[in-house]
């Protein structure tokens, strides 16, 4: 499922490219702080998790923030004439120390969240904008860039050194190097204001989310066991009478209840619940906050020299523009609606014998789950059984070392963890026995977690640096059971795993010399981690690894047909469920003036595409932190699109060869695409594997799509 990976990666990318790197502290660290000094133990250092305090944090950002500026002062100050080592490698090996601090603070934020991290959130958001704003609107320091810039044809830089210090420049100009003194006073004064909106988004994102739907046995009829005996436990830990459950606001707890609850009612309670979060009138409403950040951000575009937001953030994407961006959805969003009109019409007569006369948004999953039953024999209550956790990521580290000689060693308890439930795994290079990384993998929903699936890393790859061994974490909201029983997941949320770990596998294997071009663009980034999605649904893995919990009997080869066969269902509601998010997404980042009501804007947007009215949108203005929580994801939910396109046909091309685990495809994808990081042009890589462009057929063939 494209739809499974949230904001992976968000911190580094809110950031300044190279406010991700670093060298050696320039001021040496006086201070007793634990978040300030290098990470020690085994691994080239580890996260000092069990130290983390929210009191340590105000110092360590303001020590980390003040190296960093006196590390740029010194650069941009330096007597000697701008050369690439100087001055972009210099910048490249700068904020080491806030860059551990970061790392640290978003896990805080992002996994283990409290009203102590959320206040600090506030205060320090604002302030880091306007420390990176002081880089990179430096005018001595822009200088320098501009120089080595113009002198870049004969000082012998090699490819990669030649993309990194264009990368540099451009990235200066488009973030208002270029505007004059009042310009970048006004610019800053934006960016600052949107950090404190973002973090305000967040924090009233996460309140909704802690929310939950109280429930009887009887509403639960049809509910999966497992699922009931979850909602028990919440409802125990929350204080409600025994015998009563509690369904908690988040995606995996929400949509097995519509998938599988027979109670009408029920089922429109928790729908109502989760498509509303943020839209309620209340305290945690987010509509004000996002109106002030569309306005903001058409205001900032427009000072930069831009037509509108949209234009301004796709100038370091592959589609480039908005328009190229729309071009791919539009190709892909009228047959996805068409199918949503057959699926509709396939559902309506196990709804009319329900007595059900009009389909509603809380009963398309349920009744698509009948059409599966009754079309191909196939319950997601029959796969789950075989889809315990601890068996698929066996699965998964097996395909891993299948494919590019990655061996995963589970050490859990040999290093510091930030929650009893964060498991570890020392990851090799099988080949040549070499330790490649660690990958920290946190399962469950927990309060204080935000929502949706993401990967991240605290240290990246950087010859340069020498940061050779890659810590990289996997986040998913999986409903952790009662003690003692099996942890079995939906096919989605098995996709979202594999999608996950997809990302982990890029960086891990990312080998790259210079910090800024060890990360993605945007719309390259979910294409890893899509493909990677393909080999859960592979013979080997479902034979090996799909075992049933009880009895430990492989998934019967009838089972694996069945789920082979039903391969593009429900294609129409996955594709429009996400597509109208990502149009409306942009439309709204288009739109020059940005003075919207995100309600009446939602509703409008969506009118004017066709929105089917059985469904809504994966998720909604007022809920859609892929926009609000930072600017990442802004005028860039296409990329799962875009990002697709080049996943399908690299798929293809495992297809054609008649194996999954094809080692000559797997390396070539391996050396031209995931280990160069952003070192070469990535649609160049790609016309290396593939021979050619990518071809958006194969990914309407996957979704079962007319291709003409
Ligand atoms: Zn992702």
């Amino acid at each position: 499922m494209l739809l499974g990976g949230a904001a992976a990666i968000a911190l580094a990318a809110a950031a300044p490219a190279f406010a991700d790197t670093g060298a050696a502290p320039a001021t040496a660290v006086v201070s007793n702080n634990v978040l300030l000094k290098e990470w020690t133990g085994p691994y080239g250092g580890v996260p000092p998790w069990d130290q983390v305090k929210p009191e340590l944090f105000p110092e360590a950002f303001q020590v980390g923030i003040d190296q960093l500026l006196a590390e740029t002062d010194a650069i941009a100050n330096n007597p000697a004439y701008p050369s690439f080592e100087n001055t972009i490698e210099a910048m490249e090996k700068s904020g080491r120390t806030l860059d551990r601090v970061q790392a640290l603070f978003g896990v805080m934020t992002d996994n283990m969240s409290t009203p102590a991290y959320q206040a600090l959130d506030k205060e320090w958001s604002p302030k880091l904008s306007a420390a990176y704003d002081k880089i990179n609107l430096n005018s001595k320091l822009f200088a320098r860039i501009a120089t080595v810039y113009e002198h870049r044809d004969h000082v012998g830089l090699d490819p990669k050194q030649l993309r990194l210090l264009t990368r540099t420049y451009e990235g200066f100009v488009r973030r208002g190097a270029k505007l004059n003194d009042a310009q970048k006073a006004q610019l800053s004064a934006y960016n600052q204001q949107l950090a404190t909106d973002f973090s305000e988004f967040n924090s009233r994102l996460l309140a909704d989310e802690a929310t939950f739907t109280p429930a009887s046995e009887a509403d639960m009829a049809g509910v999966q066991q497992d699922v009931k005996d979850a909602a028990a436990s919440v409802a125990k830990a929350k204080g409600l009478p025994a015998g009563t459950y509690a369904i908690r606001n988040t995606r995996s707890a929400v949509e097995p209840v519509l998938s599988f609850g027979t109670n009408r009612a029920l089922r429109e309670k928790v729908w109502r619940a989760f498509v509303n979060r943020g839209d309620n009138g209340d305290a945690n409403d987010t509509n004000a906050i996002i109106a002030k950040i569309v306005k903001l951000r058409a205001d900032r575009a427009k000072l930069l020299g831009y037509a509108n937001h949209a234009e301004w953030r796709m100038q370091d994407t592959m589609a480039k523009t908005p328009a190229r961006a729309m071009d791919l959805m539009m190709r892909v969003w009228k047959p996805a609606v068409a199918r949503v009109h057959e699926e509709v019409a396939d559902m309506q007569p196990f709804a009319a014998k329900d007595g059900v006369t009009t389909i509603e948004p809380w009963d398309y999953r349920y009744y698509q789950e009948k059409v599966r039953k009754a079309k191909y024999d196939l319950s997601e209550d029959e796969i789950k059984p075989y889809f315990e956790q601890g068996n698929l990521l066996k699965g998964m580290h097996w395909a891993a070392e299948q494919l590019y000689d990655l061996h995963f060693e589970e050490n859990t308890g040999k290093v510091p963890g930030f929650n009893p439930d964060v498991r570890t795994f020392e990851v090799t290079n099988k080949k040549t026995g070499e330790i490649v990384g660690l990958w920290y993998l946190d399962t469950f929903a927990r309060e204080g977690k935000r929502s949706g699936a993401w990967m991240n890393t605290y240290r990246a790859r950087a010859r340069l640096t020498g940061d050779n061994i890659v810590l990289a974490s996997n986040n998913n909201n999986f409903t952790k059971p009662e003690a003692g029983k099996p942890i079995l997941l939906s096919l989605s949320d098995a996709e979202t795993m594999f999608h996950e770990f997809g990302h982990a596998i890029h960086y891990l294997l990312v080998d790259v010399k210079y910090p800024s071009l060890g990360g993605s663009q945007r719309d390259f980034v979910e294409y890893p981690s899509q493909v990677n999605e393909n080999w859960l649904l592979t013979r080997p893995i479902l034979e090996k690894f799909a075992r049933h919990y009880q009895t430990g009997e492989p998934m019967p080869a009838a089972l694996v047909d069945k789920i082979k066969k039903a391969d593009t269902f429900n294609q129409g509601f996955a594709t429009v469920e996400y597509l109208s998010s990502a149009l409306v997404d942009m439309k709204l980042h288009l739109d020059p003036t940005g003075v919207i009501d995100p309600d009446a804007f939602e509703k409008k947007a969506l009118a004017e595409i066709g929105m089917p009215k059985e469904m809504v949108m994966r998720h909604r203005l007022p809920q859609f932190g892929h926009l609000f929580s930072s600017d990442s994801y802004s005028a860039g939910y296409y990329s799962y699109l875009w990002s697709e396109t080049m996943d399908a046909d690299t798929w293809a091309a495992f297809e054609e060869a008649g194996n999954p685990f094809d080692r000559k495809i797997a390396d070539s994808f391996r050396i031209n695409l995931l280990s160069t990081g952003n070192e070469t042009d990535r649609a160049e890589a790609y016309r290396k594997f593939r021979g050619r462009d990518p071809d958006v057929t194969a990914l309407l063939k996957r979704r079962g799509f007319p291709v003409n």
